[in-house]
């Protein structure tokens, strides 16, 4: 596997919801962009951590399969940062029980990246991808 190649990406302040990840450089469809880092703990222990992380306006339990969640509160990286879209630029893809961020087209130089939570409605906090999005995260 190439590791110094990924795409340049960077946090900011996001127009939707606190901090975002913008990319640096343009990215091609279905580069691997970042790893989303977490510790991995079982589905079952999550449930408390992610509403307490609710609590404080956060998302970080990122769900890999039925068995396993990635908790990036601990151990995580740039990846938490990226904001959800409901017609996002990126993807997630699980690949053993790692969680890769890809670019679902072509994004340009500057732009925030975004992927699809598919939360469905259990966090309870109204989507802000775009003016007036009806949906709830
Ligand atoms: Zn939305």
């Amino acid at each position: 596997m190439r590791t110094s190649s990924y795409p340049r990406i960077v946090r900011r302040r996001s127009p939707l919801h606190g901090w975002g990840v913008f990319a640096l450089d343009p990215i091609p469809k279905n580069t691997r962009i970042v790893q989303y880092a977490g510790e991995k703990i079982a589905a079952g222990k999550s449930k408390a951590r992610e509403a307490d992380q609710l609590r404080r306006g956060h998302i970080w339990c990122f769900s890999v399969n039925r068995r396993w969640v990635r908790d990036a509160e601990v151990g995580g990286n740039i990846a938490k940062y990226v904001n959800h879209a409901c017609k996002p630029n990126c993807y997630s893809q699980v690949i053993g029980d790692a969680i890769w961020i890809r670019a679902g087209r072509n994004i340009r130089k500057g732009e925030e990246l975004s992927y699809n939570y598919y939360t469905h409605g259990t966090a309870g906090i109204p989507c802000n991808c775009v003016p007036g999005c009806k949906n709830t995260l």
